[in-house]
């Protein structure tokens, strides 16, 4: 079985959560793009944990992980992602998770150059994490950076830095003002946080495609969310990787490989870290109260998240660029202070009604949300584990859900933890 994980809205929908409870029944799990700005939480028997790089099944001893060619690794934050987990009693050793020789490595001058246009950009900021993901991906096709199978050529290292830092110095010196990079820090840093990882690197392709012809089960888990893929999300307020199902296969070394299911997470309500257009925005009390019921505070950053209703506009858009099989619906629990439930049923836009979500920038922050409300459950389901004991109001607003958005859900998640969840067949 090749399932992938994915996200339907513009992140933080549960994935970690969903991938948690699921991996049980997958030999490996492969994270497939983007870098340490994913927050992925899991609260199990262990504790709870937020997964920045490493793939949600590192918590499953008997579970081989996989940080696949599509994904950026800046090696001092997996170094510190390692130690921490470690901490907390979590065993990682090669064979239980193996990085690809493939993946990009994001340097310490990705990180800055991030931060000087951000704060270049003033007000017009893009709000990025700040953790060089997009310069590192814009240099992965400029073809101008580091690879992990570099690492394995140590001796050639210092050369092939050399030529990139006199590059990058055009940039960071001579465009933004600043101080210059240097090859000795570069090198050191790679000698502190990279070296450690030697034995974990690998051609996972190679590992990955013989467990395909084997038939062993794998999950692919994403980060972020359609909305945020770059080409088909809100451009430029994007995500700089591919965060859909059907790059899963390329992005985790099996590009041959065929996807069984694409599983959508989906979260009852909206909700949406930094800048760009969020037409089904709350503002005032009504988005306190929904953030704070919700705990929408970011799991990388901390930062307060935007918050609005179920957008039904910009769901099914999701549901159908991730070609999801069923969805996942979570934090259904969530809505339970609501005596009626809102729900942005279409846009407005320049006067008319719209049912499509708009490919345009201009558009999208043209276009206003138009809210119906339906019957809230208003009660605790949060110890519910079958549809039978969900209040009718809350079968009610999945059933909704289902023809909105035209897709069947399968997984309602009511809690955080892993078994707090109810398969609806
Ligand atoms: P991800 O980035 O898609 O993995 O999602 P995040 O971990 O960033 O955000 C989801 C948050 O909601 C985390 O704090 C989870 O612990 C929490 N969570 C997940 N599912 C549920 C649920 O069904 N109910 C509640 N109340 N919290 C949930
Ligand atoms: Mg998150």
């Amino acid at each position: 079985m090749l399932t992938a994980i994915v996200g339907t809205n513009w992140g933080d929908e549960g994935k970690g959560r969903m991938v948690d409870l699921l991996s049980e029944r997958y030999e490996i799990v492969v994270r497939y793009q983007g870098g340490n700005n994913a927050g992925h939480t899991v609260v199990n028997e262990l504790g709870k944990f937020v997964m920045n790089l490493l793939p949600s099944g590192i918590l499953r001893p008997d579970t081989a992980n996989v940080l696949g060619p599509g994904v950026v690794i800046d090696l001092e934050h997996l170094y510190g992602e390692v130690q921490r987990l470690r901490a907390s009693g979590v065993a990682i050793e090669p064979g239980h998770l193996l990085i690809s020789d493939r993946a990009t490595v994001c340097l310490p001058y990705h990180k800055l150059l991030d931060a000087l246009e951000e704060d270049r950009l003033g007000d017009k900021k893009f709000g990025s994490t700040r953790r060089g993901i997009s310069p590192v991906y814009a240099d992965k096709y400029m073809k101008k950076t580091l690879r992990m199978g570099d690492l394995l050529h140590w001796d050639s290292l210092r050369g092939k830095l050399e030529d990139l830092v006199a590059w990058k110095n055009l940039t960071v010196e001579k465009g933004y003002g600043h101080a210059p990079v240097e090859t000795d820090a570069l090198m050191d840093w790679l000698e502190r946080f990279g070296r450690p990882f030697l034995p974990y690197i690998c051609d996972t392709g190679a590992c990955l495609s013989e467990a395909v012809r084997a038939g062993k089960s794998i999950l692919f888990e994403a980060q972020l969310g359609a909305l945020r893929d770059i080409d088909y999300g809100i451009y430029p307020y994007t995500s700089a990787s591919t965060t859909l199902a059907a790059y899963a296969p390329i992005g985790a070394g099996v590009p041959f490989a065929k996807l069984d299911e694409s599983i959508g997470i989906m979260k009852a309500y909206s909700s949406c870290v930094g800048e760009g257009p969020f037409v089904c925005e709350f503002f005032g009390e009504e988005a306190e109260a929904l953030r704070e019921a919700g705990g929408e505070y970011g799991a990388a950053t901390g930062r307060p998240r935007r918050v609005g209703g179920f957008d039904v506009v910009a769901s099914r858009y999701g549901a159908l660029m991730q070609g999801c099989s069923y969805l996942a619906l979570t934090k259904l629990d969530v809505l339970s202070y609501l005596e009626s439930i809102p729900v942005c049923v279409a846009y407005e836009l320049h006067g008319e009604l719209i049912d499509r979500f708009p490919s345009s920038i201009d558009e999208l922050s043209a276009a206003r949300p138009v809210y119906e409300y339906l019957p809230g459950f208003a009660c605790d389901i949060s110890a519910c584990r079958s549809a039978e004991e969900l209040p009718a109001a809350a079968l009610d607003y999945i059933r909704y859900i289902e023809k909105a958005v035209g897709c069947p859900v399968k997984y309602v998640s009511v809690g955080a933890e892993r078994d707090a969840f109810i398969t609806m067949f």
